[in-house]
């Protein structure tokens, strides 16, 4: 592996970018990030599963809902820009109390333009139902990355990281109760750790002071039935919580 390899491993692509337009990232950032990289490359450290440094892909942390739209539909921070025929932001009340994160936009999304519009959504809808809430009532889903990895792979760790500040900042604006992280891509992305679904489900999370509960995502549910009643537990456990946040 060389250098870049590692760099890339490391998420530190859009970094590098970001650096021929220097007004789009914080100089400290970028030398802190080049610190990292620099010091991980010189003590041959292993590159393991990179909880990378989080560098804004764009100033996302000051705009609001049209410019955070905007700007995601023209984004090309990462090569998913690049296969995508639309990005997509995510869909609800922007006043939702609740907040469900997914992995990212599969085919049908892309097209539509939809977060769960396909048959993974048709099942979060049910989901839904069955803790009383409809999508778009109090209810706001997004996705780790807002644009489509071809063939439905999992995103890289350098494209969820370049992806973040757009999260980051739906989650500032939105100022959910409560968010709900829809399988380990998302669990991840939120958390910025390593996390194993059967180990984080059924306990309180925390994202900058707001709970998260992790749970399977319905397209894993979709092909292991025997997890269904696991998530079944999971939603029961969120409206717990959710009552408990609104005070009963
Ligand atoms: Fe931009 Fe996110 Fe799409 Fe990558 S996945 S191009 S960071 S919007
Ligand atoms: N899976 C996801 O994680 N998100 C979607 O929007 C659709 C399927």
């Amino acid at each position: 592996m060389n250098r870049n390899d590692i760099l890339r491993e490391m998420g530190l692509g859009p970094v590098w970018k970001l650096r021929a337009t220097p007004p789009q990232a914080p100089a400290e950032a970028i030398a802190v990030a080049a610190a990292v990289a620099v010091e991980a490359v010189a003590q041959d450290v292993p590159v393991v599963a990179p909880i990378v440094p989080i560098v804004p892909a764009a100033p996302a942390a000051a705009m609001d809902w049209d410019e955070l739209a905007a700007t995601v539909a023209a984004c090309r921070q990462c090569r998913l820009g690049e296969t995508r025929k639309q990005a997509v932001l995510g869909v609800g009340d922007r006043n939702a109390d609740w907040l469900f994160v997914g992995e990212g936009p599969g085919a049908e999304e892309d097209e539509r333009g939809e977060p769960f519009v396909g048959q993974a959504g048709k099942l979060l809808d049910n989901m839904l139902a069955a803790i009383g809430l409809r999508r778009g009532e109090d209810v706001y889903i997004a996705n780790a990355v807002k644009c489509r990895p071809p063939e439905n792979r999992t995103p890289a760790p350098e494209e969820a990281a370049a992806c973040r500040p757009y999260l980051e900042r739906q989650i500032e604006l939105l100022q959910p109760k409560l968010i709900v992280a829809l399988g380990r891509p998302a669990a991840q992305t939120l958390l910025q750790s390593e996390v194993k679904i059967a180990a984080a489900r059924g306990k309180l999370h925390d994202y900058r002071g707001i709970p998260v509960i992790v749970t399977y995502h319905p397209a894993y549910l979709l092909r292991t039935l025997p997890d269904k009643a696991r998530a079944w537990e999971d939603l029961c456990f969120m409206k717990r919580t959710m009552q408990e946040r609104k005070g009963g």
